[in-house]
């Protein structure tokens, strides 16, 4: 007989892990049902983590005391921060993870905690009375009660793969789809609904030739995700860069007739920014070739992920073009892309504590809730974990703000606007980008993941003292002025414009071309001055000097539209003439036909951009 426990986690993906770790670190005593223990925290797709905006919610999470940055810093191959050239809100960190290392990480770390327990089975349905959750029901026929349950099934409620004509019941290739949860709930007066995804071939490593591709290689000096003390790679491995031709297109063409998606077998909504190629080759007929990403997934397996070429085509096509691009001549694949489909659950069927409306006590994270990616998964399980234990000790929800966090962004989207198609984050879904930075993300959450009972007490005396650097930084700086004849020749030399009257430093370094690094390599009153300080500290106030005056327009934006919440769109308002407007906002404009502005703004996929040039064609 299995004890009660307070939270029920039901799934081991990256929305179980986040949601069992955060629960049984608030105190909860958690049990964790997955269909298969030694999968927990598979990655199902490609071995990454991060990227524009997905890496701004990892450092989310770890500032506020999840797991997946620290994991991700434990198990990388190699480290980006992308988009360095543009601006501090776009910068973006991203890494290439060993799969297996990562699973194992997890795995691990959720074995140390004492509070959770496992239990390998499939949930058939759930204890429901009185319209509150109060456990489960597995396959083997175990009835295990609890305070609240968390569903993260990800891809597996009644999934069904495609390859080519043939088509099979499977979570993931190798994996058995899990059913029943969905007949219950809907019964329940859920509405449910299908989505689809899919996945590349994974190619032997040995049988690619690399020197005729492009090597990528990891940054110079890599950074991590963690705010804590986890270290840096001292070694890395590289990506490689190749591309498709039209010999390859043609060969993909001639599966077409036997592509599920293109033959109506798939009836499911895919994710329109991770196209298969077959997709990328139909809408996009002009361009002659595609990227593809050779990524490695691991430090010591010779397995090869091909990034850009998911499909579902039939595998002997699916052979024969690989076989066509430059490396791949004698390419072996290990296993074959797929496309699947599964069952999710509109999100607006959600409280934004990510419990159900119809059900009380019933959380859902992750797939489950209509959108794609790890990182979009892990920081929804994190935030069900958290109101799992807070709703059972009758502590108020916990709910960030869209201004607090891209989290707070991804939640307030899933609740109020729904999605028609796997949601995935991006910074333009974000209003306050500047704001929600990745190098800010421990200032912003780590207070308050400290006051929720997560984040360590190490972890916030650290924020507090970077505040109070910070704080003495600025104010030194405020006094801070250097005189032409000092600085001049320095300026000169670096290819700056001098300076005619005494100046404020903090003024010199809102220059682009100028910062404190390159300043204080020739200046050496600046090195002294910054040799008190650490490099985070230096680089927050840096980032505030810089951007101050950007961060206040972007405030008044965000009034602004505010005020025009209630502004009308005429009936007939012609979007096509809208030709900055994003693709995926218009075809969004055109078939909702908004009423207002604010109706405009909350549909999903009309970014704030849209909104911005929807306002001066209707002469504001
Ligand atoms: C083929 C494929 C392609 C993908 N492609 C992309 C992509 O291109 N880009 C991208 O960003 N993301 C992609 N993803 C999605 C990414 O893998 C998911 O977003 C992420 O893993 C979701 O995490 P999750 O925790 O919600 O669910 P998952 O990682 O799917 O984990 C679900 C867990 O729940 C368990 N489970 C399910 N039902 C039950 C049950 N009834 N009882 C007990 N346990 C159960 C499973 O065993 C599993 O451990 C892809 C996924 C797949 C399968």
């Amino acid at each position: 007989m299995l004890p009660e426990y307070d939270v029920i986690v039901v799934g081991g993906g990256h929305a179980g892990c986040e949601a069992a770790s955060a629960a049984a670190q608030m105190g909860s005593r958690v049990l964790l049902i997955t269909m298969d223990m030694t999968k927990i925290a598979q990655m199902s797709c490609n071995p990454a983590m991060g990227g524009v905006a997905k890496g701004q919610i990892v450092r989310e999470i770890d500032a506020l005391g999840g797991m997946s940055g620290i994991i991700s810093d434990l198990t990388m191959i190699q480290f980006r921060m992308l988009n360095r050239s543009k601006g501090a809100a776009m910068w973006s960190p991203r890494c290439q993870s060993d799969r297996m290392r990562f699973a194992e990480e997890w795995r691990l770390h959720l074995e140390r905690n004492p509070h959770v327990d496992f239990w390998q089975d499939m949930v058939k349905s759930l204890l429901v009375e009185k319209g509150r959750a109060l456990g489960v029901v597995t396959a083997m026929g175990v009835e295990i009660r609890s305070k609240a349950v968390v569903l993260t099934s990800g891809t597996f409620m009644s999934g069904v793969i495609h390859i080519g004509t043939k088509q099979f019941g499977g979570g993931r290739i190798g994996e058995k789809a899990s059913f029943g949860i969905t007949e219950q709930l809907t019964a329940l007066g859920l509405e449910a609904g299908r989505m689809k995804t899919g996945t590349p071939p994974r190619v032997d490593g040995r049988s690619l030739n690399y020197a005729v591709m492009e090597e990528q290689k990891g940054d110079e000096n890599p950074g991590k995700f963690s705010f804590t003390d986890t270290q840096p790679l001292a070694t890395q491995r590289s990506c490689y860069i190749t591309y498709t031709n039209p010999e390859v297109h043609s060969i993909l063409e001639t599966g077409f007739e036997q592509s599920p998606m293109f033959t109506g077998r798939i009836q499911g909504i895919g994710p329109r920014y991770c196209p298969s190629i077959e997709d990328k080759i139909n809408r996009f007929a002009e361009r002659d070739r595609h990227q593809i990403f050779v990524e490695p997934e691991g430090w010591h397996t010779v397995e090869v992920y091909v990034n850009g070429f998911s499909t579902s085509l039939p595998e002997e096509i699916q052979y024969q073009a690989l076989r066509k691009i430059p490396g791949f001549e004698q390419a072996k694949i290990f296993r074959p892309g797929y496309a699947i489909e599964y069952d999710y659950f509109p999100p607006t069927q959600l409280q934004m504590s990510l419990e159900t409306k119809q059900v009380e006590n019933l959380f859902f994270a992750g797939q489950i809730n209509g959108t794609t990616g790890y990182e979009e998964a892990a920081c929804q399980g994190l935030m069900a974990g958290i109101n799992a234990h807070l709703k059972i000790n009758q502590r108020p929800a916990f709910v960030l703000k869209r201004s607090e966090a891209y989290i707070g962004v991804l939640i307030d989207d899933l609740i109020n606007k729904g999605t028609d198609e796997p949601y995935r984050m991006f910074t333009s879904r974000a209003e306050y980008r500047l704001l929600l930075r990745q190098d800010n993300a421990d200032l912003r959450l780590t207070p308050i993941g400290y006051t929720l009972g997560l984040a360590s007490e190490a972890r916030q005396a650290g924020v507090q003292q970077k505040l109070v650097d910070i704080e003495t930084m600025k104010q030194a700086l405020a006094n801070l002025k250097v005189e032409p004849e000092q600085i001049n020749p320095v300026l000169e030399s670096m290819g700056t414009a001098p300076i005619r009257e005494k100046m404020l430093l903090q003024t010199l370094v809102k220059r682009p071309e100028l910062n404190f690094e390159n300043l204080a390599g020739y200046y050496q009153p600046l090195a002294n001055f910054l040799a008190d300080y650490s490099s985070d500290v230096i680089q927050q106030v840096e980032i505030l000097t810089k951007y101050e005056s950007y961060l206040e327009k972007e405030e008044k934006m965000a009034q602004r539209l505010a005020e025009l919440e209630d502004f009308k769109i005429p009936v007939n308002f012609d979007y096509d003439k809208l030709h900055a407007v994003s693709n995926e906002g218009r075809q969004k404009l055109k078939n909702i036909r908004p009423e207002t502005l604010g109706q405009a703004s909350r549909i999903s996929g009309v970014s704030p951009s849209d909104i911005s040039i929807l306002l001066v064609y209707l002469g504001r």
